[in-house]
């Protein structure tokens, strides 16, 4: 018998646990769960990783089943906001695997693909509707749904709501809510502005926080390079190389800043030799369910992904994350560096950083309250890094991308929150997010407009000249920081 049953849980939802293979409640399972199986309202404060999703899916199940009603056309029992489609479709395939021995319906709708056949599902009506905010809302337009039965409502990572502009569209969704439901407000972090959110949705709420977001890190070694922007794509390319060569690397995350470096990225991965895709808001959902797909089996080891489309893929083995440029919000390297270190594993999260990106790097250290280990360019690394093919770009494909960057950039530092245009209302944008408030500026005119314009930057590579290499995972090592780095030869 696991200790999910101490928890009150109904028998049908302990056997879906079981066949999961889950014992023992996370943290934030064994507090949510015997207050939302009573009907309170819930804040929890938690970050994707924690087990969140079955903590506000199992007491809701357990409920909707002891309350058995026939399904209403159009409308739902509970509804799950979710900011991105990954996200979406991830916890509804997690409900579905909970909900398996009830007879509940569990449907999931985003954008970036036809809403018809949606509208055409929601006909019959469903008991779990898993949505993102723009398409629930062009549904009800559509009058495909109506929320006037919904019983409970879970709004998830709040905070990347509030950043993907989506505030008004949360506004409108509470106003068609009924009063009387249970409601349930997730968020990573608890900024005055997402509190008030929560207001308008939570009443008398139990309050649940789960390991801080700082204290997360604490599993993942982290170490950072210092270099050149131009610098940075060579020094990927070895290192993933070089890593894959002797086994050391099973997947790696790679961050960029915009959806074009992302592009750009994998354009010289693949050059080099490396298996490697992207993963953003501009690719269509099937580009980003087959990418997403590959490195979930392990067919393609790299995934190069922007904030926004990474936030809450919840991929095991993920050994290394790169931060190919560094956030400028210290809570996103946060949040980037759990992609790793899941589920008590461990990880490791190397970051490169050049010269405009240093006061980014201090934010994050005080914010983690952990310095990043510094590891020099490799001794070689210019004769190495003149050896390897670079993508193959016409002058004209270089000015387009070079274009294109500045644009995402100039998206990245616009208006807070602001949309920009194309493919409706679906939460993915990866632009409009605005620097938040007391946060520096990025030192103008650093940034290059292709690759390997500019030369080492001397004096900033601690200890130049000597080699290292990062451990194979679970070997031992030597030096400080429990041997995290080994020299090599
Ligand atoms: P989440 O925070 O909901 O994204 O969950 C993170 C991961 O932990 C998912 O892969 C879940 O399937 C898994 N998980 C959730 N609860 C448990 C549990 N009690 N025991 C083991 N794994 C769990």
């Amino acid at each position: 018998m696991s200790y999910f049953s101490d928890l009150g849980l109904a028998e049908p939802i302990l056997r879906a646990l079981e066949t999961k293979g889950y014992n023992d409640p996370t943290p934030i399972q064994r507090q949510a769960i015997p207050a939302l199986l009573e009907g309170r309202d819930l804040l929890g404060i938690a970050q994707t990783g924690t087990g969140k999703t079955a903590a506000f899916s199992l007491p809701s199940l357990h409920r909707l089943a002891a309350d058995p009603k026939p399904r209403k056309p159009a409308s739902c029992r509970m509804l799950v906001l979710s900011p991105t489609r990954e996200l979406a479709a991830q916890i509804a395939e997690n409900i579905k695997g909970y909900a398996k021995n009830l007879k509940l319906g569990v449907d999931c709708v985003f954008g970036g693909v036809p809403i018809g056949k949606q509208a055409r599902r929601l006909v019959q009506g469903t008991d779990i509707l898993v949505a993102t905010p723009g398409r629930l809302l062009d549904l009800i337009d559509n009058r495909a749904l109506t929320l006037g039965r919904t019983e409970i409502f879970v709004l998830d990572e709040a905070d990347q709501m509030m950043d993907l502009g989506f505030i008004h569209a949360l506004k409108r969704v509470a106003n068609l809510l009924p009063k009387n439901r249970q409601s349930l407000f997730f968020s990573a972090t608890m900024p005055k502005s997402i509190e008030d959110l929560g207001k308008q949705f939570i009443q008398n709420p139990v309050r649940v926080e789960v390991a801080p977001q700082s204290t997360t890190a604490e599993r993942v070694e982290q170490y950072v390079t210092f270099l050149n922007q131009a610098e940075k794509q060579a020094l990927l390319s070895l290192r993933i190389r070089a890593m894959l060569a002797d086994k050391t690397l099973d997947r790696a995350l790679v961050f960029t800043r915009t959806k074009h470096g992302a592009d750009r990225v994998v354009r010289n991965l693949n050059a080099a030799g490396i298996d490697a895709r992207a993963i953003h808001g501009n690719k269509t959902q099937a580009q980003r369910t087959a990418a997403l797909e590959a490195f979930r089996q392990g067919s393609c080891p790299v995934l190069v992904a922007t904030d926004i489309a990474a936030r809450g893929i919840d991929v095991s083995g993920v050994s290394h994350v790169f931060n190919f440029e560094l956030p400028n919000v210290a809570e996103q390297y946060v949040h980037r560096i759990g992609r790793t270190a899941r589920a008590g594993a461990d990880g490791i999260a190397i970051s490169f950083c050049a010269p405009d990106e240093k006061p980014y790097l201090r934010d994050i250290e005080k914010l983690t309250k952990v310095k990043l280990e510094q590891v020099p360019l490799p001794e070689n690394f210019l004769a190495e890094a003149a050896k390897l093919p670079s993508a193959k770009r016409t002058p004209e494909q270089l000015a387009q991308d070079a274009r294109r960057e500045e644009r995402d950039e100039r998206g990245r530092f616009g208006d807070r929150g602001e949309r920009r245009g194309g493919g409706g209302r679906d939460g993915n944008r990866d632009g409009g997010r605005g620097r938040p408030q007391g946060q520096k500026p990025a030192q103008g005119g650093q940034r290059s407009g292709g690759d390997g314009q500019r030369t080492a930057a001397e004096g900033e590579r601690g200890e130049a000249g000597k080699p290292r290499r990062f451990r194979p995972r679970g070997a031992p090592g030597v030096g400080a920081h429990r041997n995290k780095v080994r020299r090599a030869g």
